[in-house]
């Protein structure tokens, strides 16, 4: 999911917030909201579909305010109707709060039975709307919003970077871990913008400030930006698969940019599994930086050779997998004229439960591709992720259940390497805390609860 956020009176708010999330609409599709404080109360706009399907001129000034918070949704937890579209509202006593979310939180089973247990009336089988139902209990018990964030920090666990708009007020607070990132920019005028990605803060003209710390909650007010830290940060583990796949290329996570990042795994996988051949091409649209990276190190030349519809957005991203098989079709086209004859290096992210590679294999060689030698820039994806990246579980991924060989045959290509675990490390050189790698290593930071891991497979 994406998550935004600003905190800038006098300025329009809500389309601030709705040009954040178009810049981070590649986070997830399958729904869009806002909410926003006028100093009285919070009013939320929200609907399944895409930022631009949900938000015309009508509704965006319709909301107007000093604070808003908004929230792209790529489901993880939770199905897919309206009730499960963010930002949730949570009432405390007569006054609104919108919480919007990025993760998943590993332990909200007995939460909401304990909330239900309380009568407190939850509209989704959602995690997040748990969290914001915690934030409200908690508050109306410690009579603050800080005390009950710090509460719901203590008592949720599992991945989040959260956004919460007040009548008054904007807050972001972040995991102990840090899995999933969270950034803070400042306007030009003296507000303050929180997004998962910096691309977010470039689109409104926002200077990037620093990330939120893992554990910290940050408040933007008519004060200004204070912090303190909500739980004690624990091992520092972001998501290593936000450089692979996740975030956009021209955003920069913890201090290191998307794009180097992947131009450098290129260049390592080239030395870890080179092989001859004719022409180095990239999957778009994530495949292409490590394409180039590739090519350079190998000194075998680069090719456009699959073009890629751009008014289809990404096919991993849609819910089901009928929808994500039916969207590789129609989203990359191979150029006969670049591939016929020639022996093919194609570099993509990921391959997680081989469709896309099948597919694509299949259609090169239709364009008369002569060698397909496929080169993955992750590792091979072992361990379901229970931090907010549909990964599937273990019996639907690939290489948990398959030798190279036999992964090989099913796809159909002449081979296949994966860059080694260490060497995707390396290739994000900046001095990171730490990742979380648990997708490909199954080292997880957190307890699993025994209900996830049975839906894993372990
Ligand atoms: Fe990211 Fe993989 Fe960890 Fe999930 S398990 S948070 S996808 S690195
Ligand atoms: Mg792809």
């Amino acid at each position: 999911c994406a998550v935004f956020g600003v905190f800038a009176p006098g300025e329009d708010v809500a389309r601030l917030t709705c040009f954040g999330l178009q810049a981070l609409q590649h986070r997830g599709q399958e729904s869009a909201g806002i909410a926003v404080g006028d100093g009285e109360t919070v009013m939320v706009y929200k609907d399944l579909g895409l930022v631009t399907q949900v938000f015309n001129e009508n509704a965006l000034s319709a909301l107007r305010g000093n604070v808003a918070v908004g929230h792209c949704r790529y489901a993880t937890a939770g199905g897919g109707g309206w009730e499960c579209s963010q930002p949730h509202i949570s009432a405390i006593d007569d006054v609104l709060i919108a919480l919007a979310h990025n993760g998943t939180l590993v332990n909200t089973g007995a939460v909401r039975a304990r909330l239900v247990g309380d009568g407190v009336d939850l509209r989704s089988n959602t995690d997040s709307e748990v969290a914001a139902k915690v934030i409200g209990q908690e508050t109306k018990r410690t009579h603050h919003l800080r005390d009950g964030i710090r509460s719901m920090m203590q008592i949720l666990e599992g991945a989040y970077a959260m956004v919460v708009a007040t009548p008054v007020s904007l807050y972001a607070f972040r995991d102990p871990n840090g899995i999933r990132p969270l950034c803070i920019g400042k306007l030009a005028n003296g507000g303050w913008v929180v997004a998962s990605e910096t691309c977010g803060l470039d689109i409104v003209g926002a200077e990037y400030v620093r990330d939120v710390e893992p554990g910290e909650i940050v408040r933007f007010s008519a004060d200004g930006m204070h912090s303190e830290q909500g739980v004690p940060a624990g091992k520092r583990a972001s998501c290593i698969f936000e450089y692979v796949y996740f975030a956009r290329p021209d955003s920069v996570l913890d201090g290191q940019g998307v794009y180097q990042s992947r131009r450098d795994m290129g260049r390592i996988l080239a030395q870890e599994a080179p092989v001859d051949a004719d022409l180095v091409m990239g999957v778009p649209d994530s495949g292409l930086p490590a394409a180039s990276g590739y090519a350079a190190e190998s000194g075998i030349p680069y090719a456009d050779g699959i073009v890629k519809n751009r008014y289809v957005g990404r096919s991993f991203i849609q819910p089901t997998q009928a929808m994500r098989q039916n969207a590789i079709r129609i989203k990359l086209n191979p150029l006969p004229s670049v591939i016929a004859g020639k022996r093919l290096i194609v570099i993509d992210d990921s391959i997680v439960r081989g469709n896309t590679s099948k597919k694509l294999v299949a259609m090169l060689k239709e364009a008369g591709a002569a060698e397909v030698h496929l080169r993955i820039v992750s590792p091979e994806v072992m361990w379901p992720c229970f931090y907010g990246i549909d990964t599937d579980t273990q019996d639907q991924l690939i290489a948990a259940n398959m030798t190279n060989e036999q992964m090989c045959e099913f796809i159909g290509c002449d081979s296949l390497a994966f860059i080694s675990l260490q060497g995707l490390h390396s290739a994000i050189h900046a001095n990171h805390p730490g990742f979380c790698d648990a997708c490909f290593s199954g080292d997880y930071v957190t307890d699993i609860p025994a209900p996830l891991q049975e839906k894993g497979f372990f």
